[in-house]
């Protein structure tokens, strides 16, 4: 095929990468290219000497030797700039060194985790692909990262130089697309879809922008965050012809929401590019309400709406990461109510084996009586709200064409119900979702036959 990037074998598709320095990074020359993104990527630390050069520390040998198997299992990667927040005098402590710089800890492997704990891979109808909604697909067009977070949950694939998807692997993904009319919601991930170049991430855009059914374009980068400077004029004016667009990004503590991240932030914000953020909750980094209600603030000072915040998943190598879920609900019982509705990202956890995201909140419904639902607030109040006595209810069928309701929209046979929303509707007979190999069920079917 012809592309607008003509040689695809000549095409750098992937920013350059280049080697890391040798030398410390805070010499005369570095200040000059410090905001050259380039630069920040060529000069990413790539070895525990430099990080021992940069931050005048020293690990022991034995030390030294552990953090080596760590990284040979899964590589370090730290942009200058990211490495330049970390306070050296507690570094150990420190929430930007303890998400850029591995820990022995992650040579520990939990019976219960897992390689691939959402089993994107099995979800997957083409190698970039993963379809688990019925409406939306997760399409990982790059397989490298300004910054390789130590808590990544796609460990197992992040880094993995072979696999950097190239133009036909991507055209696959978008035939897959385009031949499935439910994709309405496209969602570029990775790795991270910044480190791509202007063209090549302009190319994907392009074509699926000229899918008629897909409606909106989303990218989950870390790139402001880990690498602010990579947000250029250039970038901005080539996503701003790819709109409806929304790009969602990876605060997770506020001491990441520096004057060149906000810049950053503000470029895309003014472009007219809707923001948001998705925290994992760490362990030993943000799991404490305090900091958490002040990020959130922080955001949407800058513009971006919290979204979701993660229960850290099953992936190998992340168990030091991981809270209890206690920790989350707790979290949220200190949000809800006491800051802005908008500033209250979703807690969810991403179901093992597939299932898809799971919100979880505190309870607020304390009980429920025929036409009077109890309530408590964020307060400890108790209230009681008076259900209508009378109320029209409407019975559907699902032929919304003779419904009083007015449904403007012809896609309306696409409003197929599944799952539990199937539970609840009208025109649906069933009254139960069993699982496969229920027990119970298995004993009735054998006294069937
Ligand atoms: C998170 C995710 C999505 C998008 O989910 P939203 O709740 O719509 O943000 C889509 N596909 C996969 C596989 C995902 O993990
Ligand atoms: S930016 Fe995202 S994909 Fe890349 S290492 Fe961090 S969490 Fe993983």
């Amino acid at each position: 095929m012809t592309s607008p990037l003509g040689n695809p074998e000549q095409d750098p598709q992937v920013i350059d990468s280049g080697s890391f320095q040798k030398g410390p990074l805070h010499n005369a020359d570095s200040q000059e290219y410090w905001k050259d993104w380039r630069w920040q990527v060529r000069h990413a630390v790539r070895n525990i000497d430099t990080v021992q050069q940069v931050m005048g520390i020293k690990f022991t040998p034995d030390e030294r030797e552990q953090l080596q198997k760590t990284i040979d299992k899964f590589p370090l990667r730290i942009t200058p700039y990211y490495l330049s927040l970390i306070d050296a005098n507690d570094y150990k402590n420190d929430p930007i060194f303890k998400q850029a710089f591995p820990s022995p800890k992650e040579l520990i492997v939990e019976q219960y985790e897992l390689n691939d704990p959402l089993a994107e891979d099995k979800d997957s109808p083409c190698s970039c692909i993963t379809h688990r909604y019925p409406d939306r697909v997760l399409f990982l067009v790059s397989n490298t990262c300004a910054m390789y977070c130590r808590h990544c949950t796609r460990k197992r694939k992040v880094g993995d130089v072979d696999s950097i998807p190239d133009r036909e692997k991507i055209l696959e993904g978008i035939n897959y697309i385009r031949k499935n009319p439910q994709i309405r919601d496209v969602l570029l991930s990775g790795g991270d879809p910044f480190m791509l170049n202007d063209d090549y991430l302009d190319w994907i855009l392009t074509e699926l922008g000229a899918i008629s059914h897909v409606e909106v374009i989303r990218i989950g980068t870390r790139v402001p965050v880990v690498l602010p400077f990579r947000i250029t004029d250039e970038l901005v004016a080539m996503l701003k012809k790819h709109q409806p667009l929304w790009i969602n990004l990876q605060f997770n503590h506020p001491k990441e929401m520096t004057l060149s991240a906000q810049n950053a932030v503000r470029k895309l914000a003014d472009a007219g590019i809707p923001l948001g953020n998705q925290s994992v909750l760490l362990a030993g980094i943000n799991d404490c309400p305090i900091i958490m209600k002040t990020l959130v603030q922080q955001l949407v000072k800058n513009r971006i709406r919290p979204y979701y915040l993660y229960q850290c998943d099953l992936s190998e190598g992340i168990s030091h990461f991981r809270t209890p879920v206690s920790k989350g609900i707790e979290i949220m019982e200190c949000l809800i109510g006491h800051t802005s509705g908008f500033a209250i990202p979703r807690y969810v956890i991403d179901a093992p084996g597939g299932g898809g995201k799971i919100p979880l909140n505190p309870n607020y419904l304390l009980t429920w009586g025929v036409g009077k639902v109890v309530l408590r607030n964020y307060e400890g109040v108790i209230c009681t709200y008076q259900e209508p006595a009378h109320y029209d209810r409407i019975i559907c069928d699902e032929n919304c064409d003779t419904c009083k309701l007015v449904l403007d929209t012809d896609r309306a046979d696409e409003s197929k119900v599944v799952g539990v929303a199937k539970l609840l509707a009208d025109y649906d007979e069933t009254t139960t979702l069993t699982p496969q190999n229920n027990e119970r069920m298995d004993r009735r079917y054998d006294d069937a036959v």
